[in-house]
């Protein structure tokens, strides 16, 4: 394409040269990563990023923002028809952000979250000591049972001793459907909000292929680049006037200031994708790869947590393994098969080191790859850990790994 950048910086050209390499290379299965659209990045790239919008459409303190207005507008009206909902905030400059506006809002400091454990699968941002949200509020978790589901009557039983003021659904590394309702029942028992955070299902939910927050959360938030594969970005949604309003007060002026009017617009771009009948296909074939990945390693002997998997992602367990999750990760990415080592319920290892890895299909499925290609991959996956310290072997299946990863090029120009 001729970028300027190529000759007025080339490291960093060099670099993102590199970085397209590496990601046509290696086969990506971080369940949180996906591949965005050209037409996004077109977004992002866009003079947009030029523009000053405090506010929200037609409300602006800054003077020539009737494009911006337009482009917020748009997201906005995306949005809401997307997920089916009445009010949604497109500011948020990621998923912690639009979390943390969530408790900015409807909470006041010292007062009470319940949210997954860190360790069984939730956020940082639900409630972990080491986050905005374990510091400012008092913070109490419920985790998941050693079968690796999320048992709702115990959840019931920490709610009615913990009284939460917001109550916390939503996970990074949980393969089961998180049953909305049941979360209700329970909010509603204990008199607290319902925040529901769908940042690694929502490309799911809005294809009506996992269950819907809505009608059953008070509020929800969503990052735009997981499952919906749209630009690197948050989003708060709603159908409460009164909540949508205080929401829209901690976004601005509360945490930030000026929105990022070119990622309001590529995320816009990556709605009107999710909007087309193709996204359904993406989402089914979504869950179809990561059902098989699932079945392919159970077959070859491995134990996955919950014994399988709902959405995009499988939780290997190696509590009976001599090895680490810090090992397989190694192991695979040896392998040209990126994963991340994930703590697993029963947890014996350190945080760092973990007895299990994340595996996940969006990224891939993206690059058009189905149930075939992902059965060949679990199987890969299985070979190098039966033999997880035979690096020579680990370096031959990097080649075959590069071969097929070729055979489904993403991007075809050079440089984005
Ligand atoms: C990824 C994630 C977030 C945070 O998103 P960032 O954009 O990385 O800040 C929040 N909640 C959940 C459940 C997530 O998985």
């Amino acid at each position: 394409m001729g970028y300027a950048i190529e000759t007025f910086d080339p490291e960093i050209f060099e670099a993102i040269q590199s970085e397209l390499e590496r990601e046509t290379d290696h086969l990506e299965m971080i369940a949180s990563e996906n591949f965005t659209f050209p037409e996004v990045m077109e977004a992002m790239g866009s003079v947009f990023t030029n523009k000053y919008a405090e506010g929200y459409p037609y409300k602006r303190y800054y003077g020539g923002c009737e494009f911006a207005d337009k482009v917020e507008q748009l997201a906005i009206d995306r949005a809401c028809e997307l997920f089916g909902c009445l009010y949604a905030n497109v500011q948020p400059h990621s998923g912690s952000q639009a979390n943390g506006a969530v408790y900015a809002a409807l909470i006041k400091a010292g007062d009470k979250i319940l949210g997954m454990d860190l360790s069984h699968g939730g956020h940082l941002t639900h409630g972990s000591k080491p986050s905005f949200s374990g510091k400012n509020y008092q913070s109490f978790t419920y985790g998941v049972e050693l079968d690796g589901r999320i048992n709702y009557d115990r959840v019931m039983d920490i709610a009615k001793i913990v009284r939460p003021n917001i109550l916390v659904c939503g996970a990074s590394a949980y393969a089961r459907e998180i049953d909305f309702k049941k979360f209700r029942e329970i909010a509603d028992a204990v008199g607290a909000i319902l925040f529901a955070d769908i940042a690694h299902v929502a490309g799911l939910v809005v294809a009506a292929e996992h269950q819907s927050p809505f009608p059953h959360a008070h509020v929800v938030t969503t990052t735009t680049h997981k499952t919906l594969a749209g630009p690197r970005g948050g989003m708060i949604m709603t159908n409460d006037e009164d909540i949508a309003k205080k929401i829209n007060s901690a976004i601005f002026p509360g945490l930030q200031g000026g929105p990022l009017v070119h990622v309001i617009a590529a995320k816009a771009v990556g709605f009107k994708h999710n909007l087309s009948s193709d996204w359904k296909l993406y989402a089914n074939q979504v869950k179809a790869n990561a059902s098989k990945l699932a079945e392919v390693l159970i077959s070859r002997g491995y134990d996955i947590v919950s014994g399988g998997t709902d959405n995009h992602l499988v939780l290997v367990s190696f509590l009976n393994k001599d090895f680490s999750g810090k090992d397989a990760d190694a192991a695979l990415g040896n392998a040209g098969i990126t994963v991340n080592k994930n703590t697993v319920p029963g947890e014996t290892r350190s945080p760092f080191v973990t007895s299990g890895i994340r595996i996940g299909s969006p990224a891939l499925t993206r690059r058009g790859m189905k149930e075939k290609e992902f059965e060949l991959v679990a199987h890969k996956i299985a070979d190098v850990l039966d033999d997880i310290n035979n690096s020579t072997l680990h370096a031959k299946i990097k080649e075959e790994m590069k071969k097929l990863a070729r055979d489904f090029i993403i991007y075809t120009k050079p440089i984005y």
